[in-house]
């Protein structure tokens, strides 16, 4: 049995991120997402509304569970018995933190390794930046984001 951890921001979850996520359940017994508590980045949702746009798009696969975490991911990779951390590579510019990050992870605990999955090339220029800043401008983020996400989006970007 093997379980994969995908961490991240998720704020909001992209068609991106199902990609990744969907695939990574195609070639692990279990996936759990895992959601990020401390982002340096000031997030537009709140960690419970991330979740719960993560639990409703990710109803289709039995495989993935939607969870969130604090402090360091290779501490809760060992909570939740997982031994692999998935993550999305896009362009080179991602090359080098990812780096960084998969061997201080392997420093701080060999036994789980990180796996880099390329991005579908229809998902390389996307990012939940991007989104976001499209919804603030009042752009179309139909087919870059699940329906619903899009829904929340608007109401949003729309609230003063
Ligand atoms: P973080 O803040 O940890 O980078 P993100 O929510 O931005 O979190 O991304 C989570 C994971 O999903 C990362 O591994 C990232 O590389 C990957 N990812 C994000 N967007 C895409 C995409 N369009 N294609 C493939 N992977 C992606």
């Amino acid at each position: 049995m093997t379980r994969a951890l995908v961490p991240g921001s998720f704020d909001p979850v992209t068609t991106g991120h199902l990609d990744i996520i969907g695939r990574a359940a195609s070639m692990f017994d279990s996936v759990v997402v895992a959601v990020a508590r401390n982002s340096s980045k000031a997030p537009l949702f709140s960690l419970e509304e991330r979740v719960e746009m993560l639990q409703a798009v990710c109803n289709p696969w039995p495989k993935v569970t939607i969870s969130s975490f604090h402090g360091l991911l290779v501490e809760y990779a060992v909570e939740q018995q997982a031994s692999v951390i998935v993550r999305g590579l896009r362009a080179v510019s991602d090359f080098e933190y990812e780096l960084q990050m998969a061997l201080m992870n392997r420093r701080l605990n060999s036994a789980v390794e990180t796996v880099f999955l390329m991005t579908g090339a229809e998902y390389s220029y996307l990012s939940s930046s991007i989104v976001k800043e499209i919804a603030r401008l009042g752009g179309s983020v139909e087919g870059l984001v699940p329906n619903i996400v899009g829904q929340r989006l608007r109401e949003k970007v729309s609230k003063p």
